[in-house]
């Protein structure tokens, strides 16, 4: 408290409530120089929580206060952590979360705003252009009214490959000699890890499995996590053999091989499956029913509502595997023990930044595995992963992105959406200030053009390889 130090002895001389008022007054003048967890009169503040359930990021401690200044959280107790002067919220038995972090979107304007007015405070891009993540991660760093992020960047793709019809044009491979040069420009662009798209089963040109292996290679040589999309249980078999660290999406072309899923258990490769978007793709309105849920709606908004309830793009004339077949695969990676991450994959048609991540935890549980885990998919597992060891637990020390429902998530996932406060770094978020806003309207234009263009480019690319081709 260096700041705070004051001279004597004319301090000796003076009353004790002018003393107050002097100490008031400096530690006014020092948070204001430094800018940092500011209330309105000018005193730094301090919030806890009282009266609330905690989970922790993988359990309940039995905590019922947390009490967070500066944007850290200080003290989490079963007594009440509150202290004089501190801004006191009554969680009326609520349960405060670690604020959630979903590991698969790809951003456009709005998508950190959006996030977090849904109690998502990080999330993970995995594929966009430099410029845009290059302005993302401007507003995470200076704007707390945004959920932060962190980005792959471009991916390592084939020329043509997914997700050029998104993105191109954007820097390509086409051997495995050249897999250490895209992964030193990736770190120049300041990457945090390394995507890698495996197209095999699917319907766009794809890397060949040695330059897979290349890349995991010169990844994990420069210290990257190395993220691999897949489209197909053969493309699990492909980069699972190449060593990568997670796996994003999960198939349904076919059942996953049980040795298969056994060595992603073994060398504990995670997996971000993704059924937020998938069941989309595959002709389930999972859109509708983010939509259709009132505790959802308000910070959705009507612009978000129709497109979620317009319904995926629909494929006329094509076979499609069936949904339930991902979930079965996430059944059986679950009971595998192999960790999973939840992701949406936003904004893919049919989902929405934030509202869909409670979603995706719904489908999580669905697969079997309990609340909890579904949770910790979406907290203190991903930041494990990805190394964000500042953030995904409610615990003394970490940054103070908390979220407060109502109601028991424990015990009914769908608690999740029941929001009532959340706080980014220890700023609380305004959850109504995105919906009807100019930066909505750029982000709907944005999602507009880009779900024209890639409907546009899978139709032609059917056409091109004929009739009853499924992806
Ligand atoms: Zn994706």
């Amino acid at each position: 408290m260096a700041g705070l130090a004051v001279d004597r002895p004319w301090w000796d001389r003076l009353e004790w409530s002018v003393r107050v008022d002097v100490i008031r007054w400096r530690a006014r003048a020092s948070v204001v120089e430094t800018g940092a967890g500011v209330r309105g009169d000018g005193v730094a503040a301090a919030t806890t929580i009282v009266n609330a359930k905690v989970f922790d990021g993988t359990k309940s401690p039995g905590w019922t206060s947390v009490r967070f200044a500066d944007g850290l959280i200080t003290q989490c107790s079963a007594a009440p952590a509150a202290r004089a002067g501190d801004e006191v919220i009554d969680a009326g038995g609520g349960t405060v979360l670690p604020g959630l972090i979903d590991a698969h979107v790809h951003l456009v304007p709005g998508a950190l705003a959006q996030s977090l007015t849904f109690g998502v405070t990080t999330v993970l891009d995995m594929f966009s252009p430099p410029g845009l993540v290059a302005r993302a991660r401007e507003q995470a760093g200076s704007r707390p009214d945004v959920a932060d992020v962190r980005s792959s960047g471009v991916g390592a793709t084939a020329p043509g490959g997914h997700p050029s019809m998104m993105y191109a044009p954007f820097p390509t491979l086409t051997a495995a000699d050249q897999a250490g040069q895209f992964v030193a420009e990736r770190i120049a662009e300041g990457s945090d890890y390394l995507k890698i798209i495996s197209g095999t089963g699917g319907l766009w040109p794809s890397l060949d499995s040695a330059t897979i292996r290349a890349l995991v290679t010169s990844a994990h040589a420069r210290g990257l996590l190395v993220v691999a999309h897949v489209s197909s249980t053969a493309g699990v078999e492909e980069v699972v053999s190449a060593g990568v660290d997670v796996v994003a999406h999960v198939p349904a072309d076919a059942e996953l091989d049980p040795a298969l899923v056994e060595r992603m258990a073994g060398a504990g490769i995670a997996v971000g499956p993704t059924l937020a978007t998938i069941e989309n793709t595959l002709g389930e309105p999972g859109g509708a029913a983010v939509a259709a849920d009132p505790r959802l709606a308000e910070a959705l908004g009507d612009g978000w509502a129709r497109r979620l309830t317009s319904g995926a793009p629909g494929w006329p004339g094509r076979e499609m595997p069936p949904y339930s077949r991902a979930e079965d695969n996430v059944r059986r990676l679950a009971a595998a023990g192999v960790t999973l991450l939840a992701g949406t994959d936003a904004p893919n048609p049919g989902t929405v930044f934030g509202a869909s991540l409670h979603r995706e935890l719904e489908l999580l549980v669905r697969c079997g595995i309990s609340p909890a885990q579904a949770l910790a998919a979406a907290t203190a597992g991903p930041a494990r992963v990805f190394g964000l060891t500042d953030r995904g637990r409610v615990a003394a020390g970490h940054r103070a992105d908390l979220v407060l429902v109502s109601g028991d998530p424990l015990t009914d996932i769908t608690a999740t959406r029941a929001i009532e406060r959340v706080w980014r770094a220890g700023t609380a978020c305004d959850r109504r200030a995105f919906v009807a806003s100019a930066a909505e309207a750029e982000q709907l234009d944005a999602f507009d053009a880009r779900v024209a263009r890639v409907v546009a480019a899978v139709r032609e690319r059917w056409s091109s390889l004929g009739p009853r081709r499924a992806p």
